[in-house]
């Protein structure tokens, strides 16, 4: 597989349904390594999305799949919330999925933290937050 980086293949971020897209955005890669380096290891769980599979797994018309400047991700070895919080550290788009046990990281700039339960969608568009935490 040819590798994009350190710690990534093309194949990572392609679109799941087999049609070819995987145009993910060079800075996106070059944070998720530095993320990779602090948690250890990285599973990408959906990059880059055509529209048809965008609509199909249910993601916003503008989802930032569709321009290959986000990712959803889980680490193996860290809980989710722990790697929620690590990611604010390189990410300012960063968003947990509890129930789908992911992370959502892009490349909004300012500050814009979330956590969905599907029905409930909280942002926590503040630093506030995570400094509680650490
Ligand atoms: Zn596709
Ligand atoms: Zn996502």
């Amino acid at each position: 597989m040819p590798k994009i980086s350190r710690y990534f293949n093309r194949e990572d971020f392609a679109c799941q349904c087999g049609c070819g897209v995987g145009n993910i955005a060079w800075d996106l890669v070059h944070k998720l390594e530095l993320l990779r380096r602090e948690v250890g290891a990285i599973i990408v769980t959906s990059g880059c999305r055509c529209r048809t599979h965008n609509d199909k797994v249910g993601g916003g018309d503008y989802s930032l799949h569709l321009s290959g400047d986000a990712a959803d991700i889980y680490c193996p070895c860290r809980n989710l919330f722990e790697l929620f919080v690590i990611a604010t550290r390189y990410f300012e788009g960063v968003g947990l999925y509890p129930l789908r046990n992911i992370i959502h990281v892009d490349l909004r700039e300012r500050h814009y933290w979330f956590i969905t339960t599907e029905e409930e969608y909280e942002v926590l568009n503040s630093k506030w937050f995570v400094d509680q935490l650490t």
